[in-house]
């Protein structure tokens, strides 16, 4: 029999847990103030409706439960088959009649929240591969569809914005997107002061860097490649015309 609450008992992995579940219920309103009309509208994302984003959510879901169910198994069960199969999806997703759409996004929501709720300790640490191709342990997943809810939240574009995401996650993601940078050396000569808090990210050792600084939801919005509001650049005294755009993320 399922159990009727998380079997995990990490207090960390269980503020993850809460934490995806509440960027996943804070989607599910965003979803939930529009009207199907509006469902065909532009998202913030180039070339995506807000039926794309809410059809990539669901199908993200059910990407990350064959995760899940692959550590519970240890029978490998990957994310998507291709990437072009995941793209092929989302298009397909996008034509979906509008309740299919919200109840794709519901049902996947459910779906996940059932595999994470039934791992049991022993199999949290299980190897599972992403759609980029690292191993990770299946505690990954947690955050893996926690910075997808939050920030696909903000791109269906009916007034959610980066200050609504959580503190811890909007750090977080600035910790993971500079740390991509850093990986591949795109981040040269870029520093990233966060305003209020003692927060600095980025080439640290750069004789002469540009820094780019604001408060922590603005850099994190800059850092995904969503906006330069609320961020300014600098390069010694010298304040830049123009923000700089961020590096690539993913
Ligand atoms: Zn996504």
């Amino acid at each position: 029999m399922a159990a009727r609450y998380d079997l995990a008992t990490d207090p960390g992995l269980q503020e993850g847990l809460l934490q995806a579940r509440r960027g996943t219920a804070f989607f599910a309103r965003k979803l939930n103030e529009l009207t199907d009309a509006e469902l065909d509208g532009g998202s913030l994302l180039p070339g995506w409706t807000r039926r794309h984003v809410v059809a990539h959510v669901g199908y993200n879901a059910r990407a990350i439960a064959r995760l899940v169910e692959w550590a519970a198994t240890g029978v490998e069960t990957p994310m998507y088959p291709s990437l072009e199969v995941r793209d092929h999806e989302i298009d397909f997703g996008a034509t979906l009649s509008p309740i299919a759409l919200r109840n794709l996004f519901d049902h996947s929501a459910v779906h996940l929240s059932v595999e994470w709720r039934d791992l049991p300790d022993r199999d949290w640490a299980n190897e599972v591969k992403t759609i980029q191709g690292r191993t990770v342990p299946a505690t990954e997943t947690v955050w893996m569809r926690t910075r997808e809810v939050w920030i696909h939240a903000v791109d269906l574009g009916n007034g959610a914005s980066f200050a609504d995401i959580p503190e811890p996650v909007l750090e977080r993601l600035l910790r993971d997107i500079t740390g991509a940078w850093a990986a591949r050396g795109t981040d040269a000569g870029l520093l990233i002061s966060v305003t209020g808090a003692d927060l600095v990210f980025g080439d640290t050792g750069a004789a002469d860097p540009t820094v780019i600084t604001g408060p922590l939801p603005a850099v994190v919005e800059w850092a995904t490649g969503r906006g330069t509001g609320g961020v300014t650049a600098a390069r010694g005294a010298d304040v830049l015309p123009e923000v700089p755009a961020a590096p690539k993320w993913i």
